[in-house]
């Protein structure tokens, strides 16, 4: 199995005019893929290519590069128009100042980048390297770790690591339910199964802060539109940074637990579902104001930070995964932190629950005696202490 690990390395070189350049060559293919109906990054390439040599006296490659994003901009577009998330007469614009570097396009030195703009003519960004990112070099210069794709930024590069990993077998598995509040997760080993929650209350916290930060610079927007979208943009890209880098601390501490017990993970796959069930997933109608928790990170996260130990991830269908009784197996409608069946009276925290139809999902299923020692043992029935902590709470 091949695992790939995004690094980020800074950088202070000004690569803003050619991100800018390429910018312009994007929104050209754009505006040209979109009023010709052409959807084929080679057609767009081959008709823009004379006239972009011209103007822009790039190599060939960057024509290619950007023909390959506009016809990407555009599609996603059309597939957001398509789930009426995306306005058909508006169409769509690339404002990002990044630019994927293709191998032809640039050299990976390890203490720097060097990228070709035009024939014989190089621009060299240094890159700054901690000790993170010092390990990664050491191992790619010791032929440990293969260079993936390069990323250029304004200010720093994303640079993709590829490692060749054995496969793990592993010993048992965990099912994960990422919720609003909490990672739950469920480790069977054998006969013997562990059920943990970790809690994101934190988390919520700081995204409920940043709302009420944002709701007041709203508020400015009328009197002072330019300041009001400084301190916008000033105060997401704060959140984004204290959001990720809980996430990865959590993810990592997981991925730590599984690993050393050889669990491999298994999730509900939140792929096929509607962008609205997946952002609104259990989630109360109060809460929808907030920067919704982006509930497929956290799974890509555990699973790759997985993968690069050799953990294959599991994925099994979202479907009522949190409304099927685990004993009869018909379906309720939760309410609450308690899942109770009004078929046969089974009660369990939901989220509980929630980790065996996943687990049982993927074809490990629990002995009904099993299941009721387990919610004894782990104090999830009704009336339970520590469930009704769980529940004030919320
Ligand atoms: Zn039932």
């Amino acid at each position: 199995m091949e695992a790939v690990k995004a690094v980020a390395f800074k950088h202070s070189s000004d690569v803003r005019p050619l991100l800018q350049t390429f910018n312009d060559m994007v929104k050209e293919c754009i505006k040209y893929a979109l009023s010709h109906n052409v959807s084929s990054p080679m057609k767009v390439e081959r008709a823009l290519y004379e006239e972009f040599k011209q103007k822009y006296g790039f190599a060939t490659h960057y024509c290619i590069s950007a023909a390959r994003v506009a016809c990407n901009v555009i599609r996603s577009w059309k597939r957001l128009v398509k789930r009426r998330r995306a306005d058909p007469n508006n169409p769509p614009t690339f404002n990002a100042l990044s630019m994927r570097l293709q191998k032809e396009l640039m050299r990976f030195k390890g203490d720097r980048i060097v990228i070709t703009t035009m024939p014989h003519r190089y621009v060299e960004v240094p890159l700054i390297i901690g000790s993170y990112q010092k390990r990664f070099i050491d191992a790619w210069r010791n032929g440990e770790l293969s260079l993936g794709e390069v990323t250029l930024l304004e200010d720093r590069a994303m640079v993709t690591f590829k490692r060749a990993v054995e496969d793990k077998i592993p010993i048992g598995y965990a099912s994960i339910d990422v919720n609003l509040m909490s990672i739950d997760f469920l480790k069977v080993k054998g006969d013997s199964a562990e059920y943990r929650k970790v809690d994101l209350k934190k988390l919520y916290g700081i995204r409920v802060h940043y709302f009420e930060k944002r709701r007041k610079i709203q508020s400015l927007s009328k009197h002072k539109p330019i300041t009001s979208k400084r301190l916008m943009q000033k105060y997401s890209r704060r959140e984004r940074r204290r959001v990720n880098d809980i996430l990865h601390k959590i993810t990592t501490s997981i991925v730590k637990e599984l690993s050393q017990e050889g669990l491999a993970p298994i999730f509900e796959n939140l792929k096929g579902l509607s962008y609205n069930a997946t952002r609104n997933k259990r989630t109360k109608r109060k809460n929808r104001k907030v920067a919704s928790l982006p509930y497929r990170k956290v799974q890509s996260l555990i699973g790759y930070k997985m993968a690069w130990l050799g953990y294959k991830v599991q994925y099994v269908p979202a479907r009522n995964t949190s409304r099927a009784c685990p004993r009869c197996g018909r379906l309720s409608k939760t309410n609450g932190q308690v899942f109770r069946c009004k078929h046969c009276g089974y009660e369990a925290d939901r989220h509980f629950v929630a980790c065996i139809n996943i687990l049982r999902m993927w074809g490990h299923g629990f002995a009904p005696k099993a299941l009721d020692e387990m919610i004894e043992r782990e104090g999830l029935g009704r009336g339970n202490e520590s469930n009704k902590a769980l529940r004030t709470s919320t």
